[in-house]
């Protein structure tokens, strides 16, 4: 009876008590959508049941008063919910893990708060799941670690459970040597070797993987790397990019539907101006909202011609909001939606029409469906998902992407038309160049992207990671 026990930040179910009773309802956000798209598709291989270790939103008076059980099952995936006091979550979480690696590993150093207790505090949330997990932990069974919040934690659970079978995967982008470095010693080696206990440790674009060897091997002495294989200290790990993805079978297939269409046909009847072009994005600095707001800006100014004819759809979920940085930041994209509305609005047109909430999928793929070009220009970006979604739900085949070439997407979307998030210049340039695309080019570019999308979606992704996992795990055995 093998396990696979994954373990992100958040559950794939957000939990909540109302009177008493526990709700348990499907969390937002790329790595629970991708994940869950991957328990949906697949008959799940070699495991037998699904574990989830991750933090709760509640705690663990409100959690224990709701239910007489430690541990919570929805969909056949079985929840262990970890509980942090709020001050250990706010160092853990705000702190070190959305103030320090967050900013750090996205290019964005100067956001960067170093504080000795938020390392403190990551080095303890690392330790407890490393408990929890050695717990539930059964021979044979699989642990899937996710993302930054959890660096240490397959050094740590390898030093409990020498023979488990210990995958790794980043989300975000891996930094060059150059940024990583201003991590004080301690930390980086710490992260560098708590990667490293992994049997496969994956990143989203090659390039990430080759930062990460690099910084290992600045670190650390006597490390080789050939082949995709690392060895530290006799210990060898796959280190190699596995992009993630999505399902792309769904977002066509709602895309297709009457359902869809005919909120498509609404939404383009409400909107007064012919064109739509759509953002979707947290709100985060990383997403460069501010440039982009400022190149339709840009866009309106030289194109006097377009202006009335074209409804850009900003929609921006909340995101971290507790954190200063954030609150600045939407205060000052709402200052800015406010001026350029002001400035070129009027009375039968909304030059920016902007939505603070998160919708739900239907919603979203009708957005996506509705939209003659998808604005994707994050300043950096592990991946993306929007992007690839826009081009799932896209059953004609035309649309046009334009998509940040610092997205780890733009390795993969080729045929999107590629921009430098710092350049409004271009972007503004592009914003022209798609609403004048014939439909014939749209749909090239867009048959080669479908193409990619539909032969890489997230169940591949997936089932190679966790083969390359097993492969990995069962030649070290072998040879050990
Ligand atoms: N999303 C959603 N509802 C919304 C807006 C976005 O469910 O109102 C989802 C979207 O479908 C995508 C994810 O949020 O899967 C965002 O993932 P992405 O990789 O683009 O960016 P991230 O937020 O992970 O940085």
């Amino acid at each position: 009876m093998a396990k696979l026990i994954n373990v992100s930040f958040r559950l794939p179910y957000k939990l909540t008590v109302t009177k008493s009773r526990l709700s348990v309802t499907p969390s937002v956000g790329g790595l629970a959508t991708a994940l869950r798209s991957y328990f949906e598709l697949a008959s799940h291989g070699e495991f037998d049941s699904l574990h989830w270790v991750g933090i709760s939103d509640i705690s663990r008076t409100v959690f224990e008063r709701a239910s007489t059980l430690h541990l919570v099952e929805k969909d056949n995936v079985v929840m262990h919910p970890v509980f942090l006091p709020t001050q250990a979550k706010e160092r853990f979480y705000d702190g070190f893990c959305n103030s320090i690696i967050w900013p750090l590993f996205q290019y964005f150093p100067s956001f960067v708060i170093y504080k000795q207790e938020f390392f403190d505090e990551y080095v303890r949330a690392n330790e407890l799941l490393a408990a929890q997990i050695q717990e539930i932990f059964e021979p044979g069974d699989t642990v899937w670690v996710h993302d930054y919040h959890w660096m240490l934690l397959p050094e740590l659970v390898r030093g409990r459970i020498e023979s488990a079978k210990i995958g790794f995967f980043l989300h975000i982008p891996f930094p060059s040597f150059e940024l990583f470095r201003m991590l004080p010693k301690a930390w980086g080696e710490r992260i560098a070797r708590g990667l490293a206990g992994a049997d496969v440790i994956g990143f989203q674009t090659a390039d990430f993987a080759s930062y990460y060897v690099d910084s290992l091997r600045r670190i650390l002495p006597g490390i080789t790397f050939q082949d995709d294989v690392l060895t530290v200290n006799g210990r060898s790990s796959v280190v190699k990019e596995f992009p993630i993805s999505i399902d792309f079978e769904k977002y066509h297939a709602i895309a297709a539907s009457r359902q869809i269409r005919s909120a498509v046909t609404k939404i383009r009847h409400r909107l007064t101006a012919h064109k739509l072009i759509l953002s979707v994005d947290r709100l985060d600095y990383t997403k460069a909202i501010f440039s982009r707001l400022e190149s339709f800006e840009l866009f309106l100014e030289k194109n006097p011609d377009m202006r009335e004819k074209v409804s850009y759809l900003l929609l921006l979920v909340p995101s971290r909001e507790t954190i200063l940085k954030y609150k600045e930041n939407k205060q000052n994209v709402d200052a800015l939606i406010s001026r350029i509305n002001g400035l070129y609005g009027t009375i039968g047109w909304t030059p920016i029409v902007y939505m603070y909430k998160s919708v739900d999928q239907k919603r979203l793929v009708s957005l996506y469906a509705a939209a003659d070009i998808a604005l994707v220009v994050p300043a950096r970006d592990g991946m993306n998902l929007v992007a690839k979604e826009y081009v799932a739900s896209r059953p004609d085949g035309d649309g046009v992407l334009i998509l940040s070439d610092t997205a780890g997407a733009a390795e993969e979307l080729r045929e999107a038309v590629l921009v430098n998030s710092n350049d409004r210049q271009e972007i503004a340039d592009s914003i022209r160049e798609g609403l004048k695309m014939p439909k014939a080019e749209q749909r090239r570019r867009m048959a080669r992207m479908q193409e990619h999308v539909r032969e890489h979606g997230v169940l591949a992704w997936a089932t190679e990671f966790l083969e390359s996992v097993d492969q990995m795990s069962g030649l070290i055995k072998t040879t050990t």
